[in-house]
């Protein structure tokens, strides 16, 4: 039987991976097949703001070649070669444009590697190009992009999520099998949640930070994103590890995450339901979904137990005094002086105040600037322990109340996001609105521990994510759990990816 490309890009990476270690597939086939795919659909999608196509087909070539020639090269080559990757253009790539989704950085080449790329690149997978976010990551639609919105696959009035919804919507639409994201307050978890795809916050500190643009260093995370929890596993392996590069880097060794998804067995584990993560602002389809998956959990053995988490109400309030603050921060090295773009005021005059004026004018949009402003102000001198300080005490505790938490569960369990995919233009115009959309993923990156989104059925025709939260260091939790609910949830019904509705005009 031979595979035509139309079956071949809605394997998983994992499956991709064999065929080409069996001799199958080439490399060159499987990567052309994902460019074509690009081209057919991505009009309609928008997930790409570049294609590196001969960069890729030449990483593909590289490894069929090693392939053919066998022998020791061969035996060696990552489990994962020849399979492609997305990345999300908040990451730095040399030899390739990075914009972080902004006109500050339109053209800007970067001189240097992320070390998840220098990663990447060793175990020889083809970069098939960089894609589209929020304007340096902040957002929960990928709406405040400079380069237009990313459409969902499902439903391409609707947002893909936020701020790596380029990402998403990439793997939902068999655009990419494996993609990067970054995870500051949500943005690989809840646009896997709206896309139907799976996505890991790993530890704080498993992945190296060393090239991802910062947003807000103290919770920013990159992490896979990806259709089947496996390939998740995967890809989270090949990019954990110590790096010297990133001063928050754990020096540990990186654990057999495959592994833990390979074991579905949930006899026994205690699984905590967040009693604040739930009710009032979910919808009542997400909650259903949310229900069956814990009545499913709780028939194949898991012990189902509530656990209460009084400071996670006001975990959305710290994160928009502590990002914004850390952020403002970090973008004031765009200003025209260093790098990017660089824009002279109208009246010509030269002095540096004014042309970082003009070029911080021009090339932040409107929603970079408010959190700037935000971020300054809660930092300045009169009140700096009014706001951050108090930040910072409510993220204690809600560190506080997860050690609580975990006294009692081996995992912790809620719906990623309060509602399905909304509208394109719905929230736009309202900021808290579109903050609320983070309400279950931000208490994870205020303390660091590890989360995964996997896909929990439909409501109104439209993807529900389920989250689950470990300890910190103990990310193989969440490969377990989670392997474990995608297939019980596949008892009954296909894989999610496999439901999703034929994009018109593709082929
Ligand atoms: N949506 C959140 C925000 O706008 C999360 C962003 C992120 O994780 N990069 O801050």
């Amino acid at each position: 039987m031979t595979t035509t490309p139309h079956s071949l890009i809605r394997l998983s990476a994992a499956e991709m991976a064999a065929k080409l270690r069996a001799g199958e597939i080439t490399s060159v086939k499987l990567t052309q097949a994902h460019l074509d795919r690009i081209t057919e659909v991505d009009g309609q999608i928008n997930a790409f703001l570049h294609v590196s196509a001969e960069e890729a087909l030449a990483t593909a070539a590289e490894v069929d070649a090693i392939r053919t020639a066998g022998g020791d090269e061969a035996e060696n080559l990552h489990p994962l070669a020849g399979v492609p990757i997305a990345i999300k253009d908040l990451i730095v790539t040399k030899g390739q444009p990075t914009t972080a989704g902004s006109k500050m950085l339109q053209g800007w080449m970067s001189p240097y590697d992320a070390t998840v790329i220098t990663k990447i690149r060793a175990a020889k997978l083809p970069i098939l190009g960089k894609t589209n976010l929020d304007e340096f990551a902040m957002g929960s639609s990928t709406e405040h992009s400079a380069y237009g919105p990313t459409r969902n696959p499902w439903d391409t009035s609707r947002i893909p999520g936020g701020s790596g919804g380029g990402s998403a919507a990439a793997v939902a639409a068999f655009e990419a099998p494996l993609a990067l994201g970054t995870d500051t307050g949500g943005s690989i978890r809840q646009p896997g949640a709206v896309t139907g795809t799976v996505g890991t916050k790993p530890t704080y500190g498993s992945v190296s930070r060393y090239g991802a643009i910062a947003m807000a260093s103290s919770l920013d995370q990159i992490g896979p994103v990806t259709r089947t929890v496996e390939d998740a596993a995967l890809l989270h392996e090949l990019i954990a590890g110590h790096d010297p590069k990133d001063s928050t880097s754990l020096n540990e060794p990186v654990p057999a995450f495959a592994q833990a998804a390979a074991d579905t067995d949930v006899a026994g584990l205690r699984i905590g339901v967040i009693k604040q993560l739930q009710g009032e602002g979910y919808q009542s389809g997400v909650l259903e979904r949310f229900n069956e998956s814990l009545q499913k959990l709780r028939q194949a053995g898991a012990e189902i137990v509530e656990v209460d988490c009084p400071s996670f109400d006001y975990a959305l309030g710290a994160y928009y005094l502590i990002m914004p603050s850390e952020a403002s921060s970090n973008l004031a090295k765009f200003d025209g002086v260093r790098y990017g773009t660089r824009v002279v005021p109208e009246d010509g005059s030269l002095t540096i105040e004014r042309v970082m004026g003009a070029t911080r004018a021009a090339g932040f949009g409107e929603e970079v600037k408010r959190r700037i402003i935000l971020g300054t102000y809660a930092l300045s001198a009169g009140y700096y322990d009014a706001y951050y300080g108090s930040a910072q005490k409510i993220r204690t505790l809600i560190q506080r109340d997860f050690d609580a938490a975990f006294e009692k569960a081996d995992v912790l369990i809620s719906p990623t996001a309060p509602t399905v995919a909304f509208p394109l233009g719905e929230k736009l115009d309202d900021p808290l609105a579109m903050y609320l959309n983070d309400v279950a993923t931000i208490p994870a990156n205020l303390a660091g521990v590890p989360g995964i989104s996997v896909p929990g059925g439909l409501s109104e025709g439209l993807p529900v994510g389920i989250q689950f939260l470990a300890p910190v260091r103990e990310d193989a939790r969440i490969y377990r759990a989670g392997a474990a609910l995608e297939k019980l949830l596949q008892e009954d019904a296909e894989p999610l990816w496999a439901r999703i509705p034929d994009l018109e005009g593709a082929k």
